[in-house]
C-alpha cells in the first residue's frame, strides 16, 4: 500500500492522541506526511482556562511531529451538517490524505458523534477510512490493528502534554497503555493500536517502492538519524550518497536489505538498512 499523507480527526484536544498516536508515529517513522485536524479548543471542560488546551495540544502535535489544523468550533458543538464538512474537505484539500482517522460513531459524546458522520461524507471519495476508539466509545469491535510497541511510549508522552486533561482524571495513562496491551493480544502483537473500517482498500502493491525508501533516506536526514550510532557502525552506509544512488537512473537498481522503517530507538540500527544491489525486476 502506498501511501504518501494520512490525516487524523478529532474533536477536541487529546482525541487524536487517545485514539492513534501510535498510527500517526508509525506513518511519521515511514516518511509520510502527518496531519491533524482538531475541530474545537475543548472550552467546555471542566479545567479550562485560557489557551491552556491550545498549547497543549500545539505541544503534543510537535511530540507526534504532526500538522496541526484547527477546525474553529465550539465544544459540545459541532454538528454533522454541511459546515463540519466544509472545514474537513478544506483540510483534507490541503494535504490530500491517503488514510483518514476519526472517531467511531457509538460514544457517548455528541460531537465525537458527529464528526464520525461528517468526515465520512466529506471522506465520500477516500479509499481509506479508519474509526478509532477513545474513552468514551460505547460499542468498539476492531478488525484492524496497527502494532504500537516501537511507539507506546512517545504516544503517552505527548498525551501527557495535556496535563489539564491528566489532572481533571479526562483519561488515564495506565488505562492508555493497558488498552494497547489488551488489543496487542488481538493483534498478535505486545500493543496494538485498533480501528475499525468504513472502507479499507488494499492495494497491493510492492511492499518496498522507490518513492519509500527516499521518504524514509529524507525522514532520517531530516531528523539526524544519519549520526546515530547506527550508521556509524556501518561505514559503507551514507546516507547522501544512499540517496544520490536511488535517484541515479542506472541499468541495475538497488534495492535496501530490510523493510523496516526508520525510528528513533536504538534498537532498530540503520545498519539494518545497508543497500545491496539486485537484478533488474528482481
Ligand atoms: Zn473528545
Amino acid at each position: 500500500m502506498t501511501v504518501h499523507s494520512v490525516l487524523a480527526i478529532g474533536c477536541h484536544p487529546d482525541d487524536v492522541e487517545l485514539g492513534c498516536a501510535g498510527a500517526l508515529l508509525k506513518h511519521r517513522s515511514c516518511g509520510q506526511r502527518t496531519s491533524m485536524l482538531v475541530m474545537t479548543g475543548g472550552q467546555r471542560s471542566r479545567t479550562f482556562s485560557g489557551d491552556t488546551r491550545r498549547k497543549e495540544q500545539e505541544a503534543a502535535a510537535s511530540i507526534l511531529g504532526a500538522e496541526l489544523f484547527w477546525g474553529g468550533f465550539n465544544d459540545t458543538e459541532i454538528d454533522p451538517g454541511r459546515a463540519t464538512i466544509d472545514v474537513i474537505e478544506a483540510v483534507m484539500e490541503q494535504v490530500n490524505p491517503d488514510v483518514l482517522y476519526v472517531h467511531a460513531p457509538d460514544d457517548s459524546h455528541q460531537d465525537h458523534r458527529a464528526i464520525a458522520v461528517a468526515t465520512v461524507s466529506a471522506a465520500r471519495r477516500s479509499s481509506r477510512i479508519l474509526f478509532y476508539q477513545t474513552p468514551s466509545t460505547t460499542h468498539f469491535e476492531p478488525t484492524i490493528f496497527i502494532d504500537a510497541e516501537e511507539n507506546l511510549d512517545r504516544k503517552i508522552a505527548a498525551l501527557e502534554c495535556h496535563a489539564s486533561q491528566v489532572e481533571a482524571g479526562s483519561f488515564h495513562v495506565d488505562a492508555v497503555r493497558a488498552s494497547a496491551r489488551y488489543w496487542g493480544a488481538f493483534a498478535r502483537a505486545s500493543f496494538a493500536e485498533a480501528f475499525t473500517p468504513v472502507r479499507f482498500v488494499w492495494d497491493i502493491a510492492p511492499s518496498f517502492t522507490l518513492h519509500d525508501s527516499l521518504a524514509q533516506v529524507d525522514f532520517a536526514l531530516e531528523e539526524g538519524l544519519g549520526s546515530t550510532k547506527g550508521v556509524a557502525a556501518t561505514p559503507q552506509l551514507n546516507l547522501r550518497t544512499l540517496r544520490s544512488e536511488l535517484t541515479t537512473p542506472r541499468p541495475i537498481t538497488w534495492r535496501l536489505a530490510s523493510t523496516r522503517c526508520f525510528s528513533r530507538s536504538p534498537s532498530i540500527s540503520l545498519a539494518s538498512i545497508t543497500p545491496r544491489r539486485v537484478s533488474p525486476g528482481s
